[in-house]
């Protein structure tokens, strides 16, 4: 690993990684990463250890979160960077989210209990570590039960949209979305795109220039699942619209362990220039440069 490598993508035990944010700053060290972002779902919770080791052992960490937001009925991720950690209403929006998680996860025990299934929602805290508890948890607890043989047959049959526990849970627009983010300093960047399932006649441009009207200012192209064609076409869509560029491994730890930090499946390699840019990006408003 070249040591101008960055990682913006990643999860700790704050919500579905199996790292502490103080050891993910490690094995970013370890791995010769010059800057990471942590990115957990609905929770900036991790964030003061997260900067705290980063102060301690000289890496840079910029702030971030992962929130899943409903695009005109179906999912999209978006990621927030650089925002102040502090900002009331960021904050009030994620609690908003946590909330309506909550309220989904029970629904989710109602509906695996009608299926027979002995579990209750204390084993699904437990297995979360008490942080932001999400599907992933549950298909762990499942596993661990012998409910099912491994952990996509936990999302197949259970879990996944339209299976037998699946429920639903509140999401903002793509507009609230932004706000949350860019009213507290920060930059709105589309998740991964290569996973937002377009309907059919559909494009990602058509996506993307919807999301842009509603604030967005950057897209993550770099990714461990994004082949190098993929990859090109998003930085070419990133041009078209001026978007700052970023990227990321989306690290879980040990659920997710053929992904690795920095490096994804192995030939990743996020430009430094990358957290830059986001940076440059929050400080001129969190739009387009
Ligand atoms: P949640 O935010 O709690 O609704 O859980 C979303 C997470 O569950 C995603 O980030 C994935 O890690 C995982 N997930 C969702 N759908 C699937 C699927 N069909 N197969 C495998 N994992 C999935
Ligand atoms: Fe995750
Ligand atoms: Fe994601
Ligand atoms: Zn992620």
């Amino acid at each position: 690993m070249t040591p101008r490598c960055c990682d913006l993508h990643m999860h700790s035990t704050h919500s579905d990684g199996t790292m502490t944010p103080r050891e993910l700053v490690l094995l970013a060290k370890e791995s010769g990463l010059s800057a990471v972002a942590l990115t957990d779902h609905d929770t900036t919770s991790g964030m003061a250890e997260m900067q705290e080791a980063g102060r301690e052992l000289g890496v840079r960490v910029l702030s971030g979160v992962e929130i899943s937001v409903d695009y005109a009925g179906k999912t999209v991720h978006m990621l927030g960077y650089c925002f102040d950690t502090a900002g009331e209403h960021l904050q009030n929006a994620l609690d908003e989210l946590v909330r309506g998680r909550t309220e989904r996860n029970h629904e989710i025990v109602r509906k695996l209990q009608g299926h027979g299934i002995d579990i209750c929602y204390d084993e699904v805290v437990a297995e979360s570590g008490g942080k932001v508890v999400g599907r992933p948890h549950f298909a762990a607890v499942l596993l661990r039960k012998g409910a099912v043989e491994n952990w996509q047959q936990a999302f197949d049959e259970y879990l996944a949209s339209g299976a037998k526990a699946y429920v639903d849970r509140l999401k903002f627009s793509p507009e609230d979305s932004v706000r949350m983010i860019r009213d507290a300093g920060g930059v709105a960047v589309l998740a991964h795109p290569k996973f937002v399932r377009l309907q059919e006649g559909e494009q990602i441009v058509d996506v993307v220039e919807r999301l842009v009207e509603a604030g967005l200012g950057g897209i993550e192209c770099w990714y461990s699942m994004h082949s190098p064609d993929e990859t090109n076409y998003y930085l070419e869509i990133a041009r078209r619209f001026n978007l700052v560029v970023t990227g990321g491994s989306d690290f879980h730890g040990g659920v997710k362990p053929d992904i690795s930090m920095g490096t994804g499946q192995g030939s990743l390699c996020v430009p430094l220039s990358c957290a830059d840019a986001i940076e440059a990006a929050a400080k001129s408003g969190g739009s387009r440069p």
